[in-house]
């Protein structure tokens, strides 16, 4: 092959690699000639829990099969029924000291509401009234969170609402990786108890986190992206908004576009084993 065919060829598979990992593909399985090796997406460097991890779902079974010429067919990933519950999941927290978060915080706050919901929400990690209440977004962000909901029209108690920690980080910082990928599987196995249809990531921390990409949330957000078959809608966190009042408008066009999937889904079953 000439040289600039193989560059154009390798600039062009990179392409299409950074639009699979853009949506959340972790790696593929690629089908070459056996002097060439399997070649895996680019996503951002998982960090090391300082623990292992508990029995996390399966990961996804993400098929992407392609030739050294690009031709790609994403076998889209489908999340395991978990069979476990939310009790069993909180009971295995516990007291937490997994991860340094634990030294200053009151209380552990777990993701409440509707565990049969068909629209979760999922924020960074509690602030100050949430660890005193040991519920997630309760304070000023939480508050219009809830007005949010109700613009869909929906009520808070319909809808699933979580947090990427489950500990308050000093001075409402964001959470540290390591410490994010201590708490993320407990997100990730309620995630597959509950199924939500849609899943509304609530700013940079919690997108990066549950979609594992090192893209930003202006870049993604108003897409529909995937996890695990379960569509999720990045958009700005509700209290990024109340410093920024501008970007609510912005915010009300994802929401809008989350409503018309719930609403159009409606009548069609999705999941068979959501209500068993
Ligand atoms: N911000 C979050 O990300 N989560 C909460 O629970 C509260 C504020």
């Amino acid at each position: 092959m000439a040289q600039k065919d193989f560059r154009d060829l390798v600039t062009e598979t990179k392409k299409q690699l950074e639009h699979l990992r853009v949506l959340g593909v972790e790696g593929i399985q690629v089908s070459l000639p056996p002097a060439i090796h399997v070649q895996k997406v680019k996503t951002a460097p998982a960090a090391t829990p300082s623990v292992p991890a508990p029995a996390a779902p399966a990961p996804a079974s993400i098929e992407a099969m392609t030739s050294l010429f690009g031709e790609f067919a994403p076998a889209p990933a489908k999340l395991t029924k978990s069979t476990e519950t939310f009790e069993q999941i909180h009971a295995e927290i516990g007291d937490c000291t997994r991860c340094p978060l634990h030294q200053q915080r009151t209380q552990v706050v777990h993701t409440e509401g509707n565990r049969k919901a068909r629209l979760m929400f999922v924020g960074e990690a509690p602030g100050a009234d949430e660890d005193i209440q040991a519920r997630p977004f309760v304070g000023r962000a939480g508050q219009l969170l809830t007005k949010i909901i109700e613009a869909i029209g929906m009520k808070r108690e319909e809808v699933l609402i979580g947090n990427v920690n489950r500990c308050r980080p000093p001075g409402n910082r964001a959470p540290m990786p390591d410490e994010a990928a201590t708490c993320k599987p407990y997100l990730l196995r309620e995630i597959a108890v509950a199924q939500p249809e849609v899943i509304v990531v609530l700013g940079n921390t919690a997108m990066k986190n549950l979609l594992n990409t090192r893209e930003g949330i202006t870049r993604l957000r108003g897409i529909f992206q995937d996890y695990q078959g379960i569509k999720v809608m990045p958009t700005f966190h509700p209290a990024y908004l109340l410093r920024d009042p501008s970007k609510k408008r912005e915010t009300w066009e994802d929401l809008k576009k989350v409503r018309d999937y719930l609403d159009a889904s409606k009548d069609t079953p999705q999941r068979g084993t959501r209500d068993e």
